[in-house]
């Protein structure tokens, strides 16, 4: 069946894919707009001038001529809005503010101590002081902040803004968005921490268009970017593969089951590794814990270098897993872990070329930004706010989502 779109729904629809067109080729000619889109030039000078007047554009100088006049140049405007983005890990916050090409313009971080009881609070306490922090850094600008995005460790639901799961936080059930909506009188995205890396990834990598994103911290997980949109699966938690079965009988997880790829390949893990190799000295509570053993293992030490290597064995098992099941342009490692990059991806490179079929061998692996998931969380945000028409899963510049009940 197919559905009928008004006048006026149209026109925005052409609006939305004009401005995603400058922010995506600035600097480009009205004469170029109209070749790149295949709207009509009246079309695209009457949604120019409306895009100028709404200060999202700018016009930026002349551009070459084939003989008549010089085309003048648009270019999209960075600062016409800034969006929040705010990653949530267990032992620290850490929160971005975004201008509209998804650019850090402030960034701040706090540790966090998890309570016994009363989570939920400390969470709502801590989420509303950051994201006001942030938004009173934001410089004036025509549009403000419009929106605020959240990355949150474990299970939840982009789409109703609903915590199923936060595993290692103990949280369990929680709808986050409506108290933090009516506080800071903005609308909220919540995602989960992987996609929010995969998102800023594949933002600033947007040649691989099919990618994943690997958070291995205090938990592991990935979130997936599938032919340029984020792929959130049924009810919103694709890309679990920390809570895959890994070892059949295994180690108890938080998720309830035994055996999860997490169980072996998160920060506790390397914790249990060092035990198992007789080093008893360091806490991994401690928040240089990864990157003391990386210093020891690093000054030759047998021990932390064995327990580094074991670790780096499993994450790498877990990523040619994924690359098996998904074909990838590319995989990009993020999260706390990283500080051991040293040790971890030349075994993640060892695994994939045992562990993955030969045709996904060369699956390029990448190290993630640091701040990845806070900054994705913002450009989720933005996706959400700046233009969003949701009129099918080529909307360009909009996050994808399948999602349709919890
Ligand atoms: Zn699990």
């Amino acid at each position: 069946m197919t559905k009928r779109i008004d006048a006026s729904t149209m026109r925005q629809w052409n609006k939305a894919t004009v401005l995603h067109c400058i922010r995506s080729q600035s600097p480009i000619s009205r004469i170029q707009l109209a070749e790149v889109t295949g709207l009509n030039k009246a079309t695209i000078s009457s949604l120019v001038d409306e895009l100028l007047t709404e200060q999202y554009i700018v016009e930026v100088g002349f551009g070459d001529s084939n003989g008549g006049r010089k085309p003048i140049l648009l270019e999209f405007n960075a600062n016409a809005a800034f969006t929040v983005g705010i990653d949530v890990q267990i032992s620290h916050v850490t929160t971005t503010l975004c201008n509209a090409l998804e650019q850090v313009v402030w960034e701040h971080t706090v540790d966090m101590t998890v309570p016994g009881t009363e989570v939920k609070n400390m969470l709502l306490e801590l989420l509303t002081l950051e994201a006001k922090r942030a938004i009173a850094a934001a410089p004036a600008s025509p549009h403000g902040v419009l929106g605020v995005g959240i990355a949150l460790p474990g299970m939840v639901s982009f789409e109703n803004g609903y915590v199923y799961m936060l595993p290692n936080l103990g949280v369990t059930e929680w709808d986050v968005r409506t108290p933090l909506q009516a506080r800071l009188q903005l609308p909220v995205f919540i995602d989960n921490d992987a996609n929010c890396g995969a998102w800023a990834s594949y933002r600033l990598h947007p040649e691989y268009q099919n990618l994943i994103y690997v958070s291995a911290g205090i938990g592991v997980g990935a979130g997936l970017v599938m032919e340029g949109k984020l792929y959130r699966g049924s009810r919103g938690v694709a890309g679990e593969f920390g809570h895959t079965t890994i070892v059949a009988m295994g180690i108890r997880c938080s998720c309830g089951n035994y055996g999860c790829w997490e169980r072996y390949a998160a920060q506790d893990s390397l914790y249990r590794y060092l035990l198992e190799n007789g080093v008893t000295e360091f806490s991994e509570g401690e928040r240089d814990f990864v990157a003391r053993v990386v210093q020891e293992a690093n000054r030759g030490r047998r021990e932390c270098a064995r327990a580094l290597t074991t670790l780096g064995q499993f994450l790498g098992v877990g990523v040619a897993n994924i690359a098996n099941t998904l074909n990838p342009d590319a995989i990009f490692l993020g999260g706390q872990l990283i500080q051991a990059e040293s040790w971890l991806l030349p075994q993640l490179r060892v695994a994939m070329q045992i562990k993955s079929v030969e045709a996904v061998r060369h699956t390029p692996i990448h190290l993630a930004k640091v701040d990845s998931m806070a900054v994705g969380a913002a450009g989720i945000a933005l996706s959400e706010t700046l233009y969003p028409i949701r009129m099918g899963s080529d909307t360009p510049g909009t996050v994808g989502s399948t999602l349709r009940h919890r």
